[in-house]
């Protein structure tokens, strides 16, 4: 099998890229490679949040199936490491944030965490150091035998951490504007270092913005994606700089590359702010995907076929040409489209596409559930059943309180914003709700629960989660 290097940078919103249409120069070497390789316009993550989707990006399961939803779970089902295994492939991960090591730890092999002794320390030097490991690595193992690398960047997360070269590349406000608690949470540049104490006041800010507890100014907001933007622009350079020294390495011609993010980031465009809340909206569980094979046909195309991250590893263990994936993968992936010289472009209407009715593809957030289905796409109210009773009832009351208790149905072709809900056509709900409803039912082949932490550990890293204001 050829080799493969799979770049994963945290809550990036492809519509933030030069090479999804945005204006400004964030991502100039993101672009570069999108325009050497193809590029997925309409790839959903599982989940919109981290641990989820990284879970079902690794098993292949959605979460229903996997059963985790919480960083005090593990993934299992190692069906990709197996296979990388028996076809002698060298596994190596680089990550931004210690709990991988935790949650991936079944799935994958040999996880270095840069930074190790914090939970979330979103240092200014991340970026960086998440290269120079992952060229280390590849320096070290990347010359015998086929291999496969995941690397993992912080990218645009809150708190924005900025070396000061980048620190205010796109602003545009004048800071006296900006509210100034978030001045001080979430771009605490003044600080070599961030505690947790303050980690959890920036997550309870945003929750006071998010249940109408707290106002958000305009200038706030737009500094808030400024610095989104700055924090892009770091990342992007970064991860330039991996492929610089893939290249220099004599490794890039051998090489599959892909870029993904885990989920998007919400900036008032529904009225939240952030991700890992209740919304399901596309500024937050569409993806970045980008797959650049160097032997690759097609290169520059753009793929809008609607696509889920379950199908991401099966689609790259077909494109490196590893054998033995097991049968329930096999024609799976998508790689047929990245293959094909014409590949098809723009969504069917589902009335248009009788021969070939299009997949549907699904997103499952702690509280709510979505799927898409050619142009259509369906978002219900759903708590995941790992909610504990109590709290599932204390979020249900405060949905209601919000209108968020109800089905919305968009037509993503007429209305990418998703501002106009079709929810009143019965027919077009009850299609798409029953759809839905047969992916609920079905286990999958490959079903795993979710492998339960000791005890011991398990409150440790609860009470981690509760300082950082996450539960
Ligand atoms: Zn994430």
């Amino acid at each position: 099998m050829r080799n493969i290097l799979l770049v994963v940078v945290d809550t990036l919103r492809p519509d933030h890229l030069g090479c999804y249409g945005y204006d400004r120069p964030v991502s100039p070497r993101l672009d570069d490679l999108a325009a050497r390789g193809s590029l997925l316009t309409s790839l959903w993550s599982a989940s919109n949040f981290t641990a989820p989707a990284f879970t079902s990006l690794f098993t292949g399961l959605y979460p229903h199936q996997h059963g985790v939803f919480d960083f005090m779970s593990r993934a299992s089902g190692g069906v990709v490491r197996q296979v990388l295994e028996n076809n002698r492939a060298r596994t190596g991960a680089v990550v931004s944030f210690r709990f991988f090591s935790n949650l991936l730890s079944e799935v994958w092999n040999d996880i270095t965490a840069v930074t190790d002794t914090r939970s979330f320390n979103y240092s200014k030097d991340l970026p960086p150091a998440v290269t120079e490991e992952s060229l280390a690595w590849l320096e070290k193992n990347g010359k015998d035998g086929p291999f496969c690398l995941f690397t993992h960047y912080d990218g645009p997360h809150m708190p924005y951490r900025l070396p000061a070269e980048f620190a205010h590349s796109f602003d545009t406000v004048d800071p006296a504007a900006v509210d100034s608690d978030f001045r001080h949470l979430v771009f605490p540049q003044d600080k070599e270092e961030i505690g947790q104490t303050e980690e959890a006041s920036m997550f309870r800010l945003i929750n006071q913005v998010n249940w109408g507890r707290r106002k958000l100014n305009q200038e706030t907001l737009q500094w808030m994606k400024d610095k989104y933007d700055a924090s892009i622009r770091y990342n992007d350079e970064a991860i330039g700089n991996l492929l610089d020294g893939l290249k220099n390495l004599g490794l890039a011609e051998d090489t599959i590359v892909v870029v993904l993010s885990d989920h998007g980031e919400e900036f008032f465009e529904h009225g939240h702010l952030a991700h890992a809340g209740i919304h399901l909206y596309e500024e937050v569980v569409r993806t970045v995907g980008i797959i650049h094979d160097p032997a690759g046909p097609g290169n520059g195309q753009r793929v809008d076929v609607p696509l889920s991250q379950v199908d991401v590893w099966p689609t790259l263990l077909s494109l490196s040409g590893a054998t033995d994936p097991p049968g329930d993968w096999l024609g799976r992936g998508f790689n047929s489209l990245l293959e094909s010289d014409s590949p098809p472009v723009g969504t069917a209407r589902i009335e248009e596409t009788a021969d070939v009715p299009p997949a549907p593809v699904f997103c499952h957030g702690q509280f709510k559930l979505a799927m898409r289905l050619g142009r259509h796409k369906l978002i219900v109210p759903k708590p995941s059943p790992v909610l504990g009773r109590g709290r599932r009832l204390r979020l249900w009351l405060k949905m209601l309180l919000q209108g968020e208790l109800r089905d919305e149905v968009f037509d993503l072709a007429d209305d990418p914003g998703e501002t106009r809900n079709l929810a009143g056509d019965a027919d077009l709900r009850r299609s798409l709700r029953s759809i839905l409803a047969g992916h609920m039912a079905a286990e999958g082949p490959s079903f795993n629960p979710a492998t339960d932490l000791a005890e011991e550990q398990r409150k440790k890293i609860e009470q981690e989660m509760k300082d950082l204001g996450y539960m």
